[in-house]
């Protein structure tokens, strides 16, 4: 099974994306995560690709793609894949298609994480990570057991450079110019398109991806 989950930033695909790769067994391919490795690892690339994450605009098409040809060619008898945060534009989709057709793979569905624009900003503005093992906090909704300290391992949590307001802001107008017609580029497909509402309890909106899925 392949599936891509979409939506705005901040619709909670890391963390649905993280509990389905668990309960699935699958590989979850988050090219927000492979360019934060990038640019954490100081490569080229990661140089490169770090202005253009702080402005919340996308990163060039070819890039994108070159990372996920690398991580999908160990993928032709592997587990199933989570596509989270890709492909986000027309042009990344027909390149996706191209590279699972080659490697003799297909898309099963693409699940929509619908939640609203002030939603969004609310949620993003309380999210903090830990620099130190990557997890994922919600001042609101999942907060550290101590402020500001990782639950994991300890370390300070911070907050990503590009869930400042105004660049989630950016991000957004970025997602309903570029991102959002790609759910029509999939209907046109033939491709079913499940549209689930984010903006719910964690384990709730899980159900329901787990629902669909079993279908
Ligand atoms: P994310 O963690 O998915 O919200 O991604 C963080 C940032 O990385 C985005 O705002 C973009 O600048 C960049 N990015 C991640 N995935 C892509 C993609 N598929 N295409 C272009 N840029 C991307």
């Amino acid at each position: 099974m392949n599936i891509i989950l979409f939506g705005p930033p901040g619709a909670g695909k890391g963390t649905q994306g993280e509990r389905l790769a668990g309960h699935y067994t699958m590989l979850r391919l988050s090219t927000g995560d492979l360019l934060r490795e990038a640019v954490r690892k100081g490569t080229p690339l990661g140089l490169e690709a770090r202005r253009t994450m702080d402005a919340g605009e996308l990163v060039p098409d070819a890039v994108i793609l070159g990372l996920v040809k690398e991580v999908m060619a160990g993928q032709r008898e592997g587990t199933g894949v989570i596509f989270d945060g890709f492909p986000r534009t027309v042009s990344q989709a027909e390149g996706l298609s191209t590279l699972l057709a080659g490697l003799g793979l297909r898309l099963d569905a693409v699940l929509l994480l619908d939640v609203a624009d002030d939603a969004i900003v609310r949620r993003l503005s309380g999210r903090l990570f830990c620099p130190s093992c990557q997890a994922v906090y919600n001042l609101y909704s999942e907060p550290p057991a101590v402020p500001g300290i990782c639950d994991r391992c300890g370390a300070a949590l911070s907050q990503r450079d590009d869930d400042r307001e105004e660049t989630v802001r950016r991000r957004l107008a970025v997602y309903r110019e570029q991102t959002a017609p790609v759910v029509a580029w999939y209907r046109a497909r033939q491709v079913p398109v499940h549209v689930v509402a984010g903006d719910r309890d964690i384990n709730e909106v899980q159900a329901d991806l787990v629902r669909i899925l079993a279908r």
